[in-house]
């Protein structure tokens, strides 16, 4: 496919629409962007974009109901799919190698291509018969011929565009990934030239470069490449650490190789699994010394919170990864009774469980474990499940509460109630048949009646 080329494609007719009624202004108007790029793929796009001649408020008023977000100049018109509108524009400045200084409108579609990233984002495609579907490529940069050789390769100077967004260089790992493009040697240069610019990107765009190709099918490629080009190191330094990092011996490589064969055993649409994933072993790195990884889990939480929040990652979705960090140690064997099962639940939380499993077994298949006849992750699934079904597991199923304690045994309100319940709860797990009523009235006033009781170490603490 050549520049000028006539390219028939399916155009949805929202999208069809919005292109003729910028044509009856006398607007040029084209698609642009990555559904070109994915039209020229021969794949179908996610999103339709078109740019405009015509100024953001032309193009609101063209179509009525339609949203401006200043200030970028892009309207969005609704329909399905809603189509972007954006006004030709150049960028210049970017002195602080993350966004424009100034951003102008009102240029040509030329001076539109050539401000974007690489030359496979920069084919527009303008219709000649759009009832057809037919439209000729416009390729100043020779987008076609690179996906057709399986090059990416930046518009213009690479050194010039790499410097001035530092996001390009994480974009560059991204579209080589996901479409098997090998990098153009000046580009690559360029990208290793400027790799430590990235530390400058806020967390948020990171994240979300980040998150795109974790849902890669196999998104260690991504990883790979960003260690390669020098990215790694500055983006996840707790990741980076993990090379030489001596890994169980069954399968080669080491805990970077494991950490990312974790990722791509996990499924590709849960994003916080696969981050889980990606950063469960980051304690390995600083717990080397006693060459047991003694308390790796522990200061992964810690180091998996760090990274996370740099990328700004909601708190809940933090939470719940530092949890699973924390709890992937786990050493079931079949010689746990079910007590042991019932504590390991209620250490964990049973809301963790499913995914807790699922981390370990991707853990397990990245250390070529396979999983045994007797003791394995299986069998504990099945045992948590059989505690989960029969026996109480928090305070609010133990057969009393707490005015049963105050109102049977004298007992003051106060933490000492919460400590006693506890105490109960405890002997229940080891014991169910102790979840009645008098049953656990009598074992109460036992342990009030304990040398520093808890009512005696309650009053205590409370003096
Ligand atoms: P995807 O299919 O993953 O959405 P995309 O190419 O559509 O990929 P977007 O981020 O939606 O990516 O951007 C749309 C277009 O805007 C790109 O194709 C590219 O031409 C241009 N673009 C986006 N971000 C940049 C950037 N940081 N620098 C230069 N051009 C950019
Ligand atoms: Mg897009």
């Amino acid at each position: 496919m050549r520049d000028g080329d006539l390219l028939r494609i399916g155009l949805p007719e929202a999208v069809s629409r919005v292109l003729a009624g910028l044509a009856g202004t006398d607007a040029d108007a084209v698609l642009v962007g990555g559904c070109v790029r994915d039209l020229v793929h021969r794949e179908q796009p996610k999103d339709w974009d078109v740019a405009t001649s015509a100024p953001p408020e032309a193009v609101a008023a063209a179509f009525p109901g339609s949203t401006w977000q200043n200030p970028f100049g892009t309207v969005t018109v609704r329909g399905d799919p809603p189509v972007e509108v954006t006004t030709f524009r150049v960028e210049e400045g970017y002195r602080d190698r993350r966004r424009p200084d100034t951003v102008r409108w009102g240029t040509s579609l030329e001076e539109d291509l050539a401000r974007r990233d690489f030359t496979i984002n920069a084919m527009a495609w303008r219709p000649v018969d759009l009832a057809a579907g037919e439209g000729r490529l416009v390729d100043p940069h020779g987008g076609a011929a690179d996906l057709e050789r399986r090059l990416l390769r930046a518009v213009g100077d690479p050194g010039q565009r790499l410097a001035e967004d530092a996001l390009r260089l994480v974009r560059a790992v991204r579209f080589a990934v996901r479409y098997d493009l090998a990098l153009e040697p000046a580009t690559e240069a360029a990208i290793r030239d400027h790799a430590p610019d990235a530390a400058l990107l806020s967390g948020e765009r990171v994240r979300e470069e980040l998150l795109r190709m974790l849902a890669f099918p196999t998104a260690s490629k991504a990883f790979l490449l960003m260690e390669e080009l020098g990215l790694l190191a500055v983006l996840l330094p707790e990741l980076a650490a993990l090379r030489g990092i001596p890994q169980a011996k069954r399968l080669p490589g080491d805990a970077l190789d494991h950490s990312l064969r974790t990722v791509d055993a996990l499924p590709a649409g849960d994003a916080r699994l696969r981050l889980a994933g990606l950063l469960h072993d980051v304690g390995k790195a600083s717990t080397l010394a006693d060459g047991h990884f003694i308390g790796h889990e522990l200061q992964g939480a810690r180091l998996a919170e760090q990274a996370l929040r740099r990328l700004r990652l909601p708190n809940a979705d933090i939470g719940w990864i530092r949890r699973l960090v924390r709890h992937h140690m786990f050493n079931y064997t079949p010689d746990w009774t079910d007590a042991a099962v019932r504590r390991f639940v209620r250490r964990v939380g049973a809301d963790l469980l499913a995914d807790l499993f699922a981390l370990r077994a991707a853990d397990n298949a990245a250390s070529g474990a396979e999983e045994p006849e007797a003791g394995g992750l299986e069998e504990l699934r099945a045992r948590v499940d059989r505690v989960l079904a029969g026996d109480p597991l928090d305070q609010r199923q133990l057969a009393v509460d707490g005015h049963d304690l105050v109102r049977a045994l004298g007992v003051q309100p106060g933490p000492v109630v919460g400590r006693l319940l506890d105490r109960l709860l405890e002997a229940v797990l080891e014991d169910p048949s102790l979840n009645r009523r008098e049953r656990l009235l009598e074992l109460a006033a036992d342990l009030l009646r304990e040398p520093g009781s808890a009512r005696g170490a309650g009053a205590h603490r409370e003096a």
